[in-house]
This record gives structure tokens, sequence and C-alpha cells, in this order.
């Protein structure tokens, strides 16, 4: 089956920036099914699981057929939480925010009357609510429902569960018989069956069958982890099990296009793909990519479609998925050809539900995971690198022109080591303690790069330099609120950060530095002034400026 898109669904161009803005690429199969026959004005019983993007599938066509000239109620959905009506409000609200004069309002109990009272006074078209309260509302004669157009039951079967009948019956014989009447259920019951018969008139069925699936054979974890910590949450997973070629998917463009730039900024090499990229650049990514020319791409899962790596070893959900086909897809895309590999979910709120929605249909355990700790982490670099150097040892044939020179120079043998392993590893860092969940910046040593040789900055950034350094027990913390005040940078503009002895190096973007370009700034801060200047890139002899060529050079690839 050809896929539709949402412009083939005949939508106005203001739903198209919303939905565009809302980052969906392309309906979801029962948004495709559904909306072109609720367009048509037919009545429909709508059935798909649960995260297959239902909400759309309604919302959209009863946004379409709302007059903006005419202030009264014209849609009404009926929802049976006060949660689930206020998850349905967002998402009308986002939906109509290019239509002008279209309005939506949330009537739910618990919150006050008035205020409710006041939004209906004003003229709205798009009522969402909970039949308790809907009910209510009518009786104080503060909703009139006489030129409602389309009324939608969202999830009928619970509201029939929770002993809504009565109500939701109510509510119906009060609106026009012509009105258009949508039912929206996971189940369909015998008693669904009566009331859709009673109320509705010769309805479409629009059912999304389940397909089976083969599941492939990949070890599944999920994390729960709130929105904000998951970049960290992604590095600590990464650091930890050194994964070196991984897809990261997330559910919008706007979602890759950051998570794309924060791990460039932290020196991975990454690209990314969604369907807001031209193909033809889209073919290069993906083609570099089965290269194994970078590490890591972030993609939405239109544009992830039929790429196949073999050696991929990791699948993130940054996101979870909204159907869980996708979920299959998303981690199919590992543990090819007799391969391990494992697939990585983030889960935040009541994704969990989802999550556990999608083991049942899968039938595939999907295991909780606890994150490393940042010294855990920690600890399993210096295990990988004692690795490398016992490795060396090993083989043996060790030329120690080198060392006989620092030795005579009267530098002792345990000094020499720790000086090399410095120069290859980064200082080590003191276990960091679990305490402070705030994002915060992550220290990340440069295994690749001798001291006093600065690399190549991330694309669009370049460095400054601190005179301050670790023995001023200077903060990452600091060093970012030392620079978004002291030089006027917007907030979290500040990327990699790394802390030296006598010094401290921050990746900053390049087009808040002209302020530097002159010469150094001295910033006043509690524990006396600090010193900042641009630090001139030099890999070409060119100053302060990246070349703009070679997108991910060798130099900048992390190794682990
Ligand atoms: P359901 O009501 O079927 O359980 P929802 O309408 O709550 O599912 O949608 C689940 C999630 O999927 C929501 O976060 C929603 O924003 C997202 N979603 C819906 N449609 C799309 C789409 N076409 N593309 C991407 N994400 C979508
Ligand atoms: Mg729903």
């Amino acid at each position: 089956m050809n896929k539709k898109t949402f412009e083939e669904l005949g939508l106005s161009p203001e739903i198209l920036k919303a939905i565009s803005d809302l980052g969906f690429e392309e309906p979801s199969p029962i948004q495709a099914s559904a909306i072109p026959v609720l367009l048509e004005g037919h009545d429909v019983v709508g059935q798909s699981q649960t995260g297959s993007g239902k909400t759309a599938a309604f919302a959209i066509p009863a946004i379409e057929i709302c007059q903006a000239a005419d202030r009264s109620v014209q849609v009404l959905i009926l929802c049976p939480t006060r949660e689930l009506a206020t998850q349905v409000a967002d998402e009308v609200h986002k939906l109509t925010a290019h239509k002008r004069g279209i309005h939506a309002v949330p009537i739910y109990g618990g919150a006050s009357y008035e205020r409710q009272f006041f939004e209906l006074k004003k003229g709205v078209q798009i009522v969402i609510g909970t039949p308790g309260r809907l009910m209510d509302h009518m009786d104080r004669g503060t909703l009139d429902l006489s030129h409602v157009k389309m009324v939608i039951l969202d999830e009928a079967d619970r509201m029939l569960d929770m002993g809504f009948r009565e109500d939701i019956e109510k509510i119906l014989l009060s609106t026009p018989d012509e009105r258009q009447t949508v039912f929206f259920s996971a189940t369909v019951s015998k008693q669904i069956r009566e009331l859709i018969e009673r109320h509705s008139n010769t309805p479409k069925s629009v059912k999304i069958e389940q397909r089976e699936l083969t599941v492939p054979t990949v070890e599944q974890w999920y994390y729960e982890v709130p929105q904000r910590m998951k970049f960290e949450a992604l590095l600590r997973l990464v650091d930890f099990h050194g994964f070196k070629l991984g897809i990261i998917f997330c559910n919008t463009q706007r979602m890759v296009d950051e998570l794309a730039d924060d791990l460039i900024a932290q020196g991975f090499s990454a690209d990314r793909l969604h369907g807001g990229i031209a193909q033809a650049q889209r073919t290069r990514v993906m083609n570099k990519f089965k290269k194994a020319e970078f590490e890591f791409l972030v993609a939405t899962d239109v544009a992830a479609r039929g790429i196949d790596v073999d050696e991929l070893e990791l699948v993130v959900n940054y996101d979870l998925p909204y159907d869980a086909e996708d979920y299959v897809h998303r981690i199919g895309r590992t543990g090819r050809a007799g391969r391990k590999g494992m697939s990585v979910t983030f889960v935040s709120g009541r994704d969990i539900y989802k999550l556990q929605f999608i083991e049942r249909f899968t039938r595939m355990k999907i295991r909780r995971g606890t994150l490393p700790t940042a010294g855990e982490v920690e600890e399993r670099r210096v295990e990988g690198l004692l690795d490398r150097i016992r490795e060396v040892l090993n083989r043996g044939n060790l030329s120690t022109r080198v060392t006989d020179r620092l030795l005579e120079e009267g530098f002792n043998s345990t000094d020499i080591a720790s000086a090399v392993i410095e120069m290859l590893a980064g200082p080590e860092v003191a276990p960091e303690k679990e305490k402070d969940h705030s994002p915060k910046p992550t220290v990340r040593s440069q295994p690749d790069l001798p001291a006093g040789n600065i690399r190549q900055p991330a694309r669009g950034m370049l460095w400054v330099r601190l005179n301050a350094g670790r023995e001023t027990g200077i903060t990452p913390r600091d060093i970012m609120s030392l620079l978004e005040e002291g030089l006027g940078l917007p907030r979290r503009t500040v990327g990699l950060i790394d802390i030296l002895p006598g010094e401290s190096l921050a990746q900053v973007p390049k087009q808040f530095l002209d302020i530097l370009r002159t010469g150094a700034r001295e910033i006043d801060t509690n524990s006396g002034p600090v010193m900042v200047s641009l630090v001139p890139y030099n890999a070409k002899g060119k100053s302060g400026e990246d070349t703009g060529k070679g997108k991910f050079p060798k130099k900048a690839k992390r190794e682990r």
C-alpha cells in the first residue's frame, strides 16, 4: 500500500503548517484512513491500538469543519477523564495554532466554573470535556449545544466502563439530529454497538488491524528518564558501552535537528535524516552511514526507512514511537546477520503505558535498565585504557628511546608513565557524585589529543580559553554562567567544556564571539577576574575559524 501524505488528504494550509510544526512527517494508518471519511461527512467508528494517533485523526477534520465567523460550539469532544481531556485539548490547541478565529476550550471537573464559563461566553467552536462536567454546564445553561455539527466520543469503551452512559446519551440528545457522530474506541463491545446503533447514522467503520510481526532478536532495554535528562542519559550509555555505530530515533524533525546538533557539540560525529531534508542530501547521508563514516545517525522513522547496516550495534528510541509497529521496525535495524544488537528506549511520564502495550504487542520482554552513574562510566573508561596499555605491554618489543631520554633528564618512571597516560586519556576525573539531577554540561576528556593541541571545534563553534583551571575549583556550571553573563551569551549555548590544569576551554557558537575578536576580555567573578580569549584554531593555519570542509574530520572522532 502506498502511504498517503498529509497534503494528499486535502487539508487546509493552516492545518498543514500546524502538522509540520508538530513535526509529524506522514499520517499514521488510522489518520490516513479516517480523515478523508470524516471530511466527507460520514459518521465513523474508528478502532486502532493505543498510541496510533487517534487524537489527530479526529481533531484534524473537526477543526477543518469549524467556521471561524460563527462563535457557537460546533464540535464537541467527549473524553473519559480530565487527564485525557487535557491531552486532547493540548493537541487541538497546537493544531489550531494557525487557524485564526478558531478557539477550543477544555471543560472538566475540578477546574473553576467561572473560568470555564468565561471562556464559553467569549465564544468557542470546539469544546473538549468530560461528560460529568459538561452535564453540569448544560444544567446551568452555560453550554449551548444547539449548533453542534460533530460529536466525537474518544475512548468510548472507557467512558462506558466508567458509567457515563446516561450522561453521554443526554448530551447526544441535546445536539442536533443531523450532526456527525464519531466513535473512537480500542474495542467495540456489545454495549458500544448499541450506543452506536442508537445514535449514529450508517457509520463507516475504520479499523486498523495489527499485523503479526516477526521481532528480531535484540536485547531490549528501557530507561525511565525525564525529558530534560535524556541527553545526559544517552551520553552515559554510549560512553559506558563504548558504542560506535548507532541510529537514534526521534519522533519529530525538530528533535532530530536538536539532538544531532547537541551530539556534534559534544564531539561525536553525527548526522541527521528527516523528511525536511532534500532527497539528494538524504542519499548522501545514508551512503556515508552505510560506510560507517560517522558514528550516530539521528533520524525520524520515515527518513530512516530502508537503511540497512550490518554492523549497527545500537538503536535508541530517544522518543518512544507512536506506533508499536514502528518500534519493531526501529529495533529491527540492529542485531542483523546473527550479530548481537541492543536497543535502548527512553520513556518519560505516561510513555510507560505505551511501552507496556508495545511489550504485549511484540510479545517480547523489554527489560528495565538503570543508568550507569558518572562514576561507573569513568571506571569503564579507565578499564578500557588499562586494557589498551596491557595489550601493548604484552606485545612487547617496545622502543625505549624516548623513555631513556626522559629518565636521563631526571624524571622517574612513574611520572613519565602518568604523563603519557594523561596525554592519552585526559586528566583523570574523580568520579562524580550522584546528587544533582538538573541538566549539566558534561565534562569530556579528549583522549585523542595531547595537551596543548586543541582539536577542531564542532561545526559553527569556536573554542574560548579561560585562565582559570582545575586548581581554582571552577565547575562547568561556573563556566557556563560566567560566559553567559560576561559575554552576553544566550542561555544554554555553551557546548563542550574542558577544565584543565591552569586553564579551561569551552566551545561557543561563533556568531556570539565578535566581542572577543578584538582581544581578550576580563570578566569579574566572585572569586576574582577571569580572562577570556578566543583560541585560534590553527589546523590549516587559519585563525579562529573552522574550515567548513570535511564535516567530520578524522581528528574530531572520539576514540574510546
Ligand atoms: P492514541 O489516541 O491512538 O492512543 P495519540 O493520538 O495520543 O494516540 O498519539 C500518540 C502520540 O503520537 C502522540 O504523542 C502524538 O503527538 C503522536 N503522533 C500522532 N500522530 C502522529 C504522526 N502522524 N506522526 C508522528 N507522531 C504522531
Ligand atoms: Mg487517544
